[in-house]
Parts: structure tokens; sequence; C-alpha cells
């Protein structure tokens, strides 16, 4: 069966880059199954939840590259959610609760300070219809808990291998808040029942949520077994350090003001934190090809912001003429392909071409180094057509009328050309220049 997997952020925020991984995983795990990828938007807290986010996520996955088979929003399946409760209701899964936030706090620090667990004491199970009555009369609204079942609840780990977790050691999970609203851990086991998800593919931070929405699975009716989980180590600094969701750096919109292509992004998440090393992919189906969830493991993952750098360097390095052209429209750039071939691997980011375009289109003013030799290249200098091996051509003979070699020949006629000491292969560049502005730059005149 093919699988059906789903990335749920909350749009609360950009996309960072924790999210993104997930993100990228769950895609490519269901392109390479020729499974669906769901995106679902778990907006189910709606002080917090925003519409420009919802937007801002759906353009950065555009971004990516990752589109969506198919798009779910929680907040327009509320009635799934109350149907769910009444069902949990009715068989007395569920109990309800009347602590205030403060209470629920002073109960955890009083625990805590008696070195015992912070679980929920049930206090809400022990109450009879006097207490309820008294309660609501001081206009207190219930939550409801989902009632656990004591033992253990286990399951194999596409990534962390076999799980088994003690439900007594877990608070009984508040499913639905007093204002009526469904919580997200109900919301969204409803949903990965209901919308077929096969594969819940997310962050180890959801591990203590799986045993807890496992058996709400089964109160709901679900098979044993009718989901397989991967939970993904979360991303760490140098220091392993959790990465920061407020970090905005670490956000998918300052990497890409930043010059990160959305490629660098999905290479170094195909890969990281596998036993596959990390390659610049320019094309999403590179990055299908050889993706294996089974090739993940549970040690906390690395993020170094400098190793993203040098992959973008070694993406942008790779990509074709087609994937940028727009770009280098929009920065004012001509050339063409030939011009993009001959410059991309001297970009750090896809931006730097407008530099180099400067370099080739003008105005420049060229570094005079050594004028006897730039005299002897005016003369050698050919008549166009130019082609890449006119350089050689050129060159060759500037080495024979002036005895120059190596650097002494090359440098001069860089600086003269280009203004600069380093860059593009020259044999490239030439021919972009044209004659015309050769000719200026050996004599010294700025063109
Ligand atoms: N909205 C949840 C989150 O962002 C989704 C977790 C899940 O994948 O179930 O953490």
């Amino acid at each position: 069966m093919a699988p059906v997997v789903r990335f749920a952020p909350s749009p609360t925020g950009r996309l960072h880059l924790g999210s993104a991984r997930l993100a990228v995983i769950n895609a490519l795990f269901a392109r390479t199954q020729g499974g669906t990828f769901v995106l679902r938007i778990d907006d189910t807290d709606t002080e917090q939840s925003r519409a420009d986010y919802d937007q801002a996520i759906r353009d950065d996955l555009a971004w990516l590259g990752l589109g969506w088979d198919r798009l779910a929003r929680q907040s327009a399946r509320l009635a799934r959610y109350t149907d769910a409760f009444k069902r949990l209701r009715d068989e007395a899964r569920v109990y309800a609760c009347y602590e205030t936030e403060d209470e629920l706090a002073r109960l955890r620090a009083g625990l805590r300070a008696r070195g015992l667990p912070p679980v929920y004491d049930r206090l809400g199970l022990r109450l009879g219809d006097a207490d309820r009555r008294r309660l609501e009369a001081e206009d207190r609204r219930p939550h409801w808990r989902f009632l656990l079942d004591a033992g253990s609840v286990a399951w194999t780990d596409l990534v962390r291998g076999p799980q088994a977790i003690d439900a007594g050691s877990l608070s009984d999970p508040v499913l639905v808040r007093a204002d009526g609203a469904p919580t997200y851990t109900l919301a969204s086991i409803v949903d990965d029942l209901e919308i077929g998800i096969t594969h819940v593919i997310r962050g180890e931070d959801h591990v203590a949520n799986t045993a807890v929405q496992l058996q709400i699975a089964e109160a709901l009716g679900a098979a044993p077994g009718r989901f397989a989980f991967a939970h993904l180590p979360l991303l760490v600094d140098r220091d392993g350090a959790k990465l920061s969701k407020r970090d905005a750096a670490l956000g998918l919109g300052a990497l890409r003001e930043a010059g990160v292509e959305a490629m660098t992004i999905v290479s170094l998440f195909a890969r990281l934190g596998s036993s596959a090393p990390v390659e610049p992919f320019v094309a999403l189906d590179q990055a299908v090809a050889g993706f294996d969830l089974e090739r993940f493991g549970r040690a906390p993952v690395r993020f170094d912001p400098h190793e993203l750098d040098v992959l973008n360097q070694r993406v942008v390095a790779g990509l074709p003429f087609a994937a940028v052209a727009d770009r280098l429209v929009a920065l004012g750039v001509a050339g063409g392909a030939p011009f993009w071939e001959a410059v991309r691997a001297n970009c750090a980011r896809v931006a730097d071409v407008a530099d180099w375009w400067r370099v080739v289109a003008g105005p420049l003013a060229p570094v005079v180094e050594d004028a006897a030799l730039l005299a002897h290249a005016v003369t050698a200098l050919p008549p166009e057509p130019w082609d890449a091996a006119t350089w050689a051509a050129w060159t060759g003979a500037v080495a024979a009328a002036t005895g120059s070699k190596g650097r002494a020949l090359y440098r001069p006629l860089r600086l003269a050309l280009t203004g600069l000491d380093h860059g593009p292969e020259m044999r490239y560049l030439l021919p972009l220049v044209g004659r015309d502005r050769v000719l200026a730059r050996l004599k010294g005149q700025p063109s």
C-alpha cells in the first residue's frame, strides 16, 4: 500500500529549519514510495494561529519545491473532533476536570518538591455530581482529559527501534479545553486516522504524544499497528543545544533572503543525520533517488551554519541556467547560459553573479601592472569571433612575444581585463567581455 504522510506545522510563525527538515523528509519519503504527501495546517490554537503565517508556510514549502498532494486545515475539521470526543465520552474514556492553570501549576510544583514526577493526580475522576455542580456554580467550565490505560505502550519506531512507554508516567492528556476547543492531541490523531495517514514522521519531542495518541486511536477503534511511526532526533547547534525556533536567522524566510537556495536546504535534510553523505543536489529528483528513511539514526543532528554556506556554494555551482534564468533577469544580468556557466562556480550566492556581470559588461577600471606586456597583448589580440580556445591561442602568442609565462603572463592580463587577481576561468570570460572592451582595458581605459 502506498504510504500517506503528513507534514503538520502550526501557523504560529514562519517555517524554521527544524520544521523544514521534517517537511523535506516527509515529502521525500512519500515520493520514493509513490505515496501521498499531505500538508496539514494545525491551527486549532486560535489565539496563536495567524492567516499570514499559514500563507507564509505554504509559500515557503512551494519555494522548497515540496508540493503537497492534499491540504487539510484543522480549523475546518472541528466537527470531526467533536464527534470523536463524544464517542470517547460515551465510552467513559474522558472525564471532566475543573482545575485552573494556576492550580495545576501548584500541583506540579508540589509533586516536584516531593521528588515525584509531575503527573496529574486524577482529581477530576474522583469528583461526584455534587462536586461538579458546586464547581460549575463557581462559574468554572470543565476541560476534558483522556483516561489513559495503565501499562506500557509499545511500538517499533522506524528510526528509534523498539519503544515502550509506561502510560503511568504520563498525565492524562487534555483533549478539550475549557472553552470547548479541541487540543492538538485529539485533533492530530483524529486527522491521522481519518485522512488515512500510514506513517507519522515527526520530531522526537512527540514520542510521549505517540504513546498517548496510540491509546486514543485504539479507543476510537483503530486496529493495532494501524500506523508506523518515525521520530527523528532534533537539530542541535554546535554546542549540542536545541536550535531555537525563535532564532530569526534560522527562519526559512531569512535564509532565503541571505541567498540560501531551496535545493541547499533540501540537499542537507535529505541526508543529514543519516548514514548517507550530504551531496549538493540541484533537483528534487536527485534528492529522492537514494533517500532511505531507514538510514536515519537517533543521535542528535548537529546543524552548522558554516556547513550550510559551503553546501550552498556547491549547489549554486551546479545549478543549470534554467533554474536561475528568471533571477538573472531580475538582477539585470544578460549573458545567458554561457555567462552563468562561466561564473557560477565563483558565486557563494546566485546574487553574486551581478558582480561578475559588471566585470563582463563594465564599466570597470582595469589594473595595469605590466604595461609592456599589455602592449604586446594588444598587438597579438586576434579578431573575433572568439570561443573558449581563443584565450590559449592569444596568451600563447603573448608568451612567445614577451618570454613571460605562468603567473607573470596571466596575472597582468587578468588584472587588466577584470580588475581582480582571481575569478572565473579567463577562457570563458574572454569571449563574453568581447574585443572592444578587452582592447580598451588592455590600454588602461575604463570600459
Ligand atoms: N503541529 C505539530 C507540531 O508542529 C505537529 C506534530 C505532529 O507531527 O504530529 O509540533
